[in-house]
C-alpha cells in the first residue's frame, strides 16, 4: 500500500536524482539543458517496466518512453489490454548518453541506486526488464545470475526470485526500439507481452 511517507520518498529520489553529480552523464545533461527522467506512472502498481535510457525525446521532456520506441511499447501494451497508467516504467540511467550509445558500466553503477530505491518503495509483483541492459542488471540483482543468458534466448520468459524474503517475477523482453527497425520484432515482441495476460 502507498502511504503518504512513501509517496515522500518518492519524491525525495526525485531530488536526489536532480541533485545528483556522481553520474558522468550529469554533464552531458547540463551541458544541453536535458531533463533527467526519473519514472512515470502509478505508484500502486503490480508491474514496473525497466527501460535502459532516455533517448532526445525523453531527455528534452523527462519522460520515459515518449518517442518511437515508446509508441511501441505503448501498443504493446494495449495489444495485452494494460493502460499506461496502471503500470510504471522507468530506466536503469536516468539520463542520456550521447548519441544514445550503450551505458557504460560506471553510470549503470552510478544511476541503480535510485532504481533499486524505487522498486523497494513501489514494491512490484512483476518486474520487466526490456533489453539486455536492463535484464542483466535485474537478473542479477535478484539473484538469477546463474540462469542469466543471451536475450535472444530468455525473452519472454518467467523467472522467480525469492532474494530478500520478498517473491519476486522477472520477464526480460526485447527493447522495443527493436521494432522500429525491424517489424517482424514487434510480432515476436507482441507474443511474449501475452505472458502478462497469463499472470
Ligand atoms: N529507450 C529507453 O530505454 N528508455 C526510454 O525512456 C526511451 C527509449
Amino acid at each position: 500500500m502507498i502511504t503518504e511517507r512513501t509517496e515522500e520518498e518518492l519524491k525525495k529520489i526525485k531530488k536526489d536524482v536532480l541533485d545528483c553529480r556522481e553520474c558522468p552523464l550529469y554533464r552531458e545533461r547540463a551541458k544541453n539543458k536535458f531533463c533527467p527522467v526519473i519514472g512515470e506512472g502509478s505508484h500502486q502498481v503490480k508491474i514496473i517496466f525497466v527501460g535502459e535510457a532516455p533517448g532526445l525525446n525523453e531527455a528534452k521532456t523527462g519522460r520515459p518512453f515518449c518517442g518511437a520506441a515508446g509508441k511501441i511499447l505503448d501498443e504493446l501494451l494495449e495489444s495485452v489490454d494494460i493502460k499506461r497508467k496502471d503500470v510504471y516504467i522507468t530506466n536503469i540511467l536516468n539520463d542520456r548518453p550521447p548519441e544514445n550509445r550503450d551505458p557504460q558500466p560506471e553510470e549503470i553503477k552510478a544511476c541503480t541506486p535510485y532504481l533499486e530505491k524505487q522498486i523497494e518503495i513501489i514494491k512490484p509483483k512483476i518486474i520487466c526488464p526490456l533489453g539486455r541492459y536492463s535484464m542483466k542488471f535485474l537478473m542479477e540483482k535478484f539473484g538469477l545470475e546463474n540462469q542469466l543468458e543471451g536475450i535472444s534466448k530468455i525473452h519472454g520468459k518467467l523467472f522467480e526470485s525469492n532474494n530478500f524474503f520478498q517473491h519476486i517475477i522477472i520477464i526480460p523482453f526485447y527493447h522495443p526500439a527493436v521494432a522500429t527497425y525491424n517489424p517482424n520484432m514487434k510480432k515476436i515482441l507482441k507474443e511474449d507481452f501475452k505472458i502478462l495476460k497469463t499472470i
